[in-house]
């Protein structure tokens, strides 16, 4: 598992946590697992940032397996290094059967 795949894991538990829950009342309440999975989420992206050495705002998800990499400023690209390296070798294989 690369660490994008690790910090996509992380945010994905985080997003699928219920923010309330009911008490014996029946009365909402937050979610104490919530902020637990948005302290780790955020802590996992920041993390991944200073691996990447690049700021915050320009680490995202990879438009196709949704891992967590450079995606936005100087030198940020919608695929991660993985599915860039698939997307061209299709491209390529595309390109020698047209030849
Ligand atoms: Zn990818």
């Amino acid at each position: 598992m690369t660490v994008g795949e690790w910090v996509r894991g992380q945010v994905d538990d985080w997003r699928t946590t219920p923010r309330t829950v009911l008490d014996t009342a029946g009365r909402s309440r937050p979610n104490p697992a919530y902020a637990a999975a948005a302290r780790a989420a955020s802590s996992a992206l920041r993390t991944l940032a200073g691996h990447l050495l690049i700021p915050l705002d320009q680490v995202g998800p990879c438009t196709t397996c949704h891992a967590y990499h450079h995606r936005y400023g100087a030198g940020g690209r919608p695929l991660c290094p993985t599915c860039h390296t698939a997307a061209l070798a299709r491209a390529r294989r595309r390109y020698r059967r047209a030849a």
